[in-house]
């Protein structure tokens, strides 16, 4: 994608072209560059865009990483965080259940297999687990590895370090804990606990030698300066993988009214977190659907991963359409590990139905 770009007014960086060569040569834009991306006029947005993508082309070329959720404990919290169906204060209706058993979360594996997401990711509601949680998440885990060999993440709540310890060494890769906002706007989203409970579970995890997944949800009420202060965050703490969520709001969630989002302006927020987080992983997450609509497929201009399939409580677009998106973009899907012969059957069959007539190839909780 080329696009022919205009100056930012007052900008550090002359253009958003001068702004991805220094990123390329590894020098951090400032965080006035990163807000100008969140206040430019609509008009700027393709060329910000191409900014961006020359970023994510650099590290990532055109493959697009997948990842499937399962909610392996849903509702029951007792923590009060807004934006969440499954608080103690919500009264969204959503299932409620307890920690699922092997069975369950190991024909989660399956389905993240069969499409062919590389990471499966094992969420479950609450303020952290028990120690009897973990242990049977690691157990599970190990079953897993050796039987699909996907690459795992855990989004458990608030963690001990003996807790980090026990899944890093079932096999875990990964765990998430978003920080969701910044330290500023933290205590109007949620009181039960803090920014600094959150920090201290990255840190614990990174000691525990697991990868970071750390990212948050926009359109909760901030405002720009929040959103630049969660990326320049997660650049300071190096994270591997940052999913921006945007706010699907729910009924029954104090945040059941806040619809302050529009297409462009998420596609910007993507662009500044490229632009702030280059190497990092960087996953359009929930919300996509009902915030991006009809411009989904330019979110991976900056993003290079995607959730497929359903969220924690929320569906999410069809698998073959995201297949569809993806091949239409001309990028590839980095593939999992388990690539037998018949989970891609699986796959093809749905995709050429609704591919072959256009396409001569056949074309947390957190
Ligand atoms: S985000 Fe997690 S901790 Fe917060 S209410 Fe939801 S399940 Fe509980």
């Amino acid at each position: 994608m080329s696009v022919a770009t205009s100056a930012p007014v007052n900008a550090e960086c002359s253009s958003w072209q001068e702004m991805a060569e220094q990123v390329l040569e590894g020098r951090a834009i400032s965080r006035d560059d990163a807000l100008r991306i969140l206040k430019s006029k609509d008009e700027e947005l393709l060329a910000i865009l191409d900014a961006a993508y020359r970023v994510r082309h650099q590290y990532f070329g055109k493959s697009v990483q997948l990842y499937y959720l399962k909610n392996a404990k849903s509702g029951l919290c007792p923590e009060d965080c807004n934006y969440c169906s499954q608080s103690k204060i919500s009264d969204a209706p959503i299932e409620r259940y307890a920690m699922l058993n092997a069975e369950r979360l190991m024909e989660g594996a399956r389905k993240a297999a069969e499409s062919r997401a590389r990471t499966y990711c094992i969420v479950a509601s609450g303020r952290g687990p028990s120690d009897r949680e973990v242990d049977h998440v690691a157990g599970v885990v190990r079953q897993i590895k050796e039987k699909y060999g996907l690459h795992i993440c855990c989004c458990l709540g608030l963690l001990e370090p003996d807790q980090a310890l026990r899944l890093k060494a079932a096999g875990v890769d990964r765990v998430n804990h978003n920080l969701n906002t910044s330290e500023r706007y933290h205590p109007e989203i949620c009181t039960t606990h803090t920014f600094r409970d959150r920090l201290e579970t990255l840190s614990i995890c990174r000691d525990a030698g697991l990868e970071l997944c750390a990212g948050m949800i926009v359109g909760m009420g901030e405002v720009h300066d929040d959103v630049v202060d969660v990326a320049m965050k997660l650049a300071e703490l190096n994270v591997e993988s940052i999913p921006v969520n945007f706010l699907h709001a729910i009924d029954g969630t104090p945040l059941q009214s806040q619809h302050q989002l529009d297409p462009r302006f998420c596609l910007k927020v993507l662009a500044m977190f490229r632009l702030t987080n280059p190497k990092a992983e960087l996953r359009v997450a929930g919300g996509r659907e009902v915030n991006l609509r009809s411009m989904q497929a330019m979110a991976l201009y900056p993003a290079n991963s995607m959730f497929v399939s359903d969220y924690l409580t929320t569906p999410g677009q069809k698998a073959e359409e995201d297949f569809r998106m993806i091949g239409d973009l001309g990028f590839q899907i980095t593939a999992g590990d388990y690539e037998s012969s018949k989970l891609l059957e699986l796959w093809k069959v749905p995709h050429e139905k609704t591919c072959a007539a256009e396409s001569p190839s056949g074309g947390c909780c957190g």
